[in-house]
């Protein structure tokens, strides 16, 4: 098989597997020491970062009416789609998955707990 058309991907420092289709992102990946998105990351490492913790400000504040799933309001990052992003949270131990209803990206956000976008203390919940 010729691999031509596998190009940049080793270069990401975020280590951000995609099994079947799915992102599996552990937030930390994405932040240095301080907490905030890594500045020297490369620009796509960077915007995923950036779409993910949109995802995880939204969803985390309406935890927890979010066990079945609500819109984000955060456009889908696939070329040529528009769809909004829906998120889901069942748990405050459990990853916040994202998925659009329009192309089937979709992906889960682990190790959110205590980052700056971790809203779950706001709005009344313990
Ligand atoms: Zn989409």
């Amino acid at each position: 098989m010729p691999d031509s058309d596998k190009r940049g991907h080793d270069q990401t420092s975020a280590r951000e597997e995609i099994l079947s289709g799915t992102y599996v992102s552990d937030l930390t990946h994405f932040l240095d020491s301080s907490g905030k998105i890594s500045g020297r990351a490369p620009m796509e490492v960077r915007e995923m970062a950036g779409f993910l913790v949109l995802i995880l400000d939204k969803v985390t504040i309406h935890f927890p009416d979010t066990v079945s799933g609500m819109g984000t309001g955060v456009r889908c990052r696939s070329v040529n789609c528009n769809g909004e992003i829906m998120g889901a949270l069942e748990g405050m131990d459990s990853p916040v998955m994202w998925s659009c209803p329009v192309c089937g990206h979709n992906g889960t956000i682990s190790n959110w707990r205590d980052s700056q976008w971790d809203n779950t203390g706001i709005g009344g919940n313990p």
